[in-house]
């Protein structure tokens, strides 16, 4: 791969920036494109040439939506708008020392492992969903976070499903301890999913006649359920579910076994269910364990500018962070403003005291409910703010359609405000 010469003005005698950044999230290059300007080079390496919106998968399936077909947006045109240069690439190796990616270019089988320099890297390969690791899950377990699981549920309900009971909820996440200074410790990586698809279950049995919330458990490894919304909206969210009729199990540890009849946890009696809809342990990428970069399990170790404290050439952002938790796209994105920021200012083009601004990281998110409904959550507690809000709604389902609508429209590049607006519709029109 050939690097070209930046166009952009030369800083502190660099006459030219290589960056190289990993990553579907198509934010973060388009940040850095936008602050950065013509003074750096990009690169960007993923495995696929698409972006696979994941946030609505679950919508999909349970609307009987095969997701393959509305859940893929071309990366290509993007990146081509923004002059990056694309590599269909699996990345095998960093060595930053030599500030080398070693990848393997996939587009053809055969190919032989190459390596590329870069003056600044930015990882954002996101982390192994590992079912594998999961006993039982490949005979009985269903789940939503990719198109094939999601189009493999969605058979499932809408043929195979007997009527018996359903449990939904997360295995065990391992978080390191390198940055427990920066964020708390959460013992599931995303737990905003098992509380959408447990709502949409119990609607969908309603809609379907065959029976409602009471037919549904929901369960977590931790103390709480979706604990980094902060307690005032797990209360709120737990009394409102107790009221439907969803069972709850807490503090189950993990995931022991799937087997035919049910879950085995490490701590409490097995449950019964047919239906077994997982979120596994969100593990780092086997080539990032080791690296002087990463943490004890292999997530990349950054101060909350996503720079790396030892290598400052290097980022992280989104899952791939250790400071991102919970594994959230709305701090993925928080994550790509801020680590640009400092690229800009790095070359040049943007003051320190702007520039170095942290990630103030807070939990927001709108989940579907099914029958056109969804909730909204945007809460800091976690971190020690004190913005908790709740909501739900046909408002909040409208905008997360309408934002997954606009994302692809605009290639991924959201207007600054369309977050904000959102957010801000959505408190006004369902206060009450
Ligand atoms: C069912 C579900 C629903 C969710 N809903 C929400 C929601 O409503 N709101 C929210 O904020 N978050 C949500 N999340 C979380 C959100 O999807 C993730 O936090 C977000 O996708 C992380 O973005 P990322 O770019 O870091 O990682 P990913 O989205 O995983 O992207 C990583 C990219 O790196 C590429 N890659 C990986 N390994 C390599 C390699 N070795 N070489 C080259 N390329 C590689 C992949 O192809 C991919 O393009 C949800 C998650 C799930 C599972």
């Amino acid at each position: 791969m050939q690097l070209s010469k930046g166009g952009g003005p030369s800083w502190q005698n660099h006459t030219f920036w290589y960056l190289v950044q990993i990553s579907q999230v198509l934010v973060l290059p388009q940040k850095v494109r936008e602050m950065a300007g013509d003074a750096v080079n990009i690169t960007v390496i993923d495995r696929k040439t698409y972006l696979l919106f994941v946030p609505n998968i679950p919508m999909e399936v349970f609307e009987n939506r095969n997701p393959l077909y509305s859940m893929h947006m071309p990366l290509i045109p993007a990146m081509k708008e923004d002059h990056m240069d694309f590599i269909q690439g699996d990345v095998q190796g960093i060595d930053v020392e030599t500030q080398t990616v070693e990848f393997l270019p996939v587009e053809r089988l055969g190919a032989a492992v190459n390596r590329i320099h870069y003056d600044y890297l930015i990882i954002a390969v996101g982390a192994r969903l590992a079912y594998d690791k999961i006993e039982g899950f490949h005979e009985y377990g269903h789940t939503v976070s990719d198109t094939y699981y999601g189009n493999r549920l969605r058979h499932y309900l809408y043929h195979e499903y007997k009527g018996g009971p359903v449990a939904i909820g997360s295995a065990r996440f391992h978080q390191g301890t390198k940055t427990r200074d920066l964020v708390p410790t959460a013992e599931a990586a995303c737990e905003g999913p098992p509380v959408e698809v447990m709502l949409t279950m119990g609607n969908w049995l309603q809609s379907r006649n065959l029976g409602g919330p009471d037919k549904v458990t929901v369960f977590t490894p931790a103390e709480w359920i979706a604990e980094d919304a902060g307690q005032g909206i797990v209360h709120a969210l737990l009394a409102k579910a107790g009221t439907m009729g969803f069972h709850y199990r807490n503090n189950t540890h993990d995931i022991t076994r799937i087997t035919k009849d049910g879950i085995e946890f490490a701590n409490g009696p097995s449950l019964d269910a047919e239906l077994k809809i997982i979120f596994p342990d969100w593990v780092p990428h086997a080539f990032m364990k080791d690296l002087p970069i990463s943490d004890d399990v292999g997530f990349v170790i950054t101060d909350m500018t996503m720079r790396n404290p030892k290598y400052p050439n290097v980022f992280a952002c989104g899952d791939a962070a250790a400071v991102t938790v919970p594994k959230l796209g709305i701090l993925a994105h928080m994550g790509a403003e801020v680590a640009a920021r400092q690229i800009a200012k790095d070359v040049g083009l943007m003051n320190k005291e702007l520039a170095d601004q942290p990630m103030k990281p807070i939990v927001d998110c709108i989940g579907d409910m099914g029958n056109n409904k969804a909730f909204y959550i945007s809460s800091n507690t976690w971190y020690g703010g004190n913005r908790e809000v709740f909501r739900m709604g046909h408002v909040p389902y409208l905008l997360k359609v309408q934002y997954k609508e606009m994302f692809f429209r605009t290639k991924g590049k959201v207007p600054d405000w369309g977050i904000p607006v959102a957010d801000f519709l959505t408190e006004m029109l369902t206060k009450g």
